[in-house]
């Protein structure tokens, strides 16, 4: 099989051919027909997270169907079409995890992090932390909903009632997001990079209510932002943004530096918060959610072997709504 794999940090993925290991107990081989490539993807390769293993496979957006199956992974029979996401083991006795919140395990083990990804033909699988995909979309249009969705589902919750919603970064989740937001009947508000014509286009094309630079004040205060561009200095000036009571979400694994700003934008119980990861439970919910929508994703495919270009174009933001990565090769390239 062919891996797309990282040596080291800040290396360009190589090709490596390797055998698919045989399932071990609990696991399922599942043969990768997508996997779409998130922000995430770039920190590993430019080891801007921690605890990060080499060599790795990355990709945490895989879909695929099961080939194999080890002792005690009947969960899924044979053929059955899955997605396997960014949380891909937990250790089930820690406070975190007997709580409902095993998306913040101290053990927790992560797709394309600490266990081999998707960028590949075949990837192996914990059972217990794949998801059953809705049979309505295309694999390619089903990979990003397995971080891009499920992260900005969880998010958006975060973000309560709020009526009037902001978002900054409107790339891969913030496309879903929107989605899902307008489902609700929630005003969205997206802000990009300056000039992002594009990113602006497809936000109002999804039903946003108003799309501009974030360096712009929105026309209407917000009741809440969710922010998915790693960008520290966005966290004031969504604060300056919403209104009292208001709350800032900050949605990405890895952020630059948020500047100092005056308390008297966090002031009137404003608050700001992260999300990190996901738990399965979040994973059932919206994935039975997004076909109801239905929630419908605009992607850009690549072949498996232009990994680092779909790394490029996604770093440089020239990518419209999500990158998926095909192992059969990308239609029309
Ligand atoms: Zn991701
Ligand atoms: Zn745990």
């Amino acid at each position: 099989m062919r891996t797309m794999q990282l040596a080291a940090a800040g290396m360009p993925l190589q090709l490596v051919h390797r055998e698919p290991a045989p399932p071990g107990p609990g696991q399922v081989l599942v043969r990768v027909h997508a996997c779409g490539v998130c922000r995430t993807d770039l920190h590993i390769v430019d080891g801007e997270l921690p605890r990060l293993d080499h060599p790795i496979v990355p990709g945490h957006e895989i879909v695929g169907v099961v080939e194999a199956a080890g002792q005690g992974a009947e969960r899924f029979a044979r053929g059955t079409r899955v997605g396997v996401p960014w949380l891909g083991w937990t250790c089930g006795t820690c406070a975190y995890c007997t709580s409902g919140r095993e998306n913040l395990c101290d053990a927790a083990r992560f797709t394309g992090y600490h266990i081999d990804g998707g960028y590949a033909d075949y990837a192996l699988a914990d059972s217990r932390y794949c998801f059953a995909l809705p049979d309505a979309c295309s694999d390619a249009e089903a990979a990003p909903l397995l971080c891009a969705g499920l992260i900005g589902y969880r998010a958006l919750r975060k973000a309560g009632a709020a009526r009037r919603l902001g978002i900054y970064g409107f790339g891969a989740a913030a496309h879903i997001v929107a989605q899902v937001a307008r489902h609700q009947g929630r005003e969205v508000y997206a802000f990009t990079r300056a000039g992002d014509a594009a990113a602006q286009a497809l936000a109002l094309s999804l039903g946003a209510a108003w799309a501009g630079d974030s360096a712009q004040a929105p026309p209407a205060p917000l009741d809440a932002a969710l922010l998915f561009a790693p960008v520290g200095a966005l966290v004031p000036a969504a604060l300056r943004a919403v209104v009292k009571g208001g709350i800032v979400v900050c949605a990405g694994i890895h952020m630059s530096d948020i500047p100092g700003f005056p308390y008297a934008i966090l002031w009137g119980e404003r608050q700001v918060v992260s999300v990190a990861n996901l738990t399965r439970q979040d994973g059932e919910e919206f994935l039975a959610l997004a076909p109801t929508i239905p929630v419908r994703t605009t992607v850009e495919t690549f072949g498996l072997e232009q990994a680092n270009e779909a790394l490029a174009k996604l770093r440089a933001g020239r990518v419209s709504g999500a990158a998926v990565l095909l192992t059969g090769g990308a239609p029309g390239r």
